[in-house]
């Protein structure tokens, strides 16, 4: 599966938590990442992450680009709901998308493990009655 990762400032260190937790589960997917987040996600794992520009920059939009493709299977995106985000139009694309094209979206940790761990079981393999595209299964 492909996998986008995304944390506001104030929550990357949950989003580093969090992936040094699932890690083993993480391994067997493609994951894809916004600059910033990117970058710290590969450092705690030791994944390969392909980074797109930083969330303010357009990443998150790149990232909503993919989902529009269909190209992506697993978003979780650690927002901040406490703090004004420039790039507030750009997130709420990027959601917005999300449910367009019906891709497991989490917004925070508790939903975020849900996923992971709904992923580990074999939940999101609908995905590829979307996609068609089966070689996405590394992990199973
Ligand atoms: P960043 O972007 O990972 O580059 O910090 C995240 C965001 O704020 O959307």
């Amino acid at each position: 599966m492909r996998i986008a990762l995304i944390a506001h400032d104030e929550k990357k260190p949950e989003m580093k938590r969090l992936v040094t937790a699932y890690r083993e589960i993480l391994a067997g997917h493609r994951l894809y990442g916004t600059g910033h987040t990117g970058r710290i996600v590969a450092e705690a794992t030791g994944l390969e992450v392909t980074c797109f520009h930083s969330g303010p920059l357009g990443g998150d939009q790149e990232i909503g680009a993919l989902i529009a493709q269909n190209a992506l299977d697993l978003v979780i995106f650690l927002r901040d709901p406490l703090t004004a985000q420039p790039h507030e139009p750009d997130v709420n694309a990027l959601i917005r998308l999300a449910d367009v094209y019906a891709v497991p979206l989490a917004t925070n940790l508790g939903a975020a493990e849900v996923l992971l761990r709904g992923l580990d079981a074999g939940f999101v393999n609908f995905r590829t009655l979307v996609t068609g595209d089966t070689t996405k299964h590394e992990a199973y």
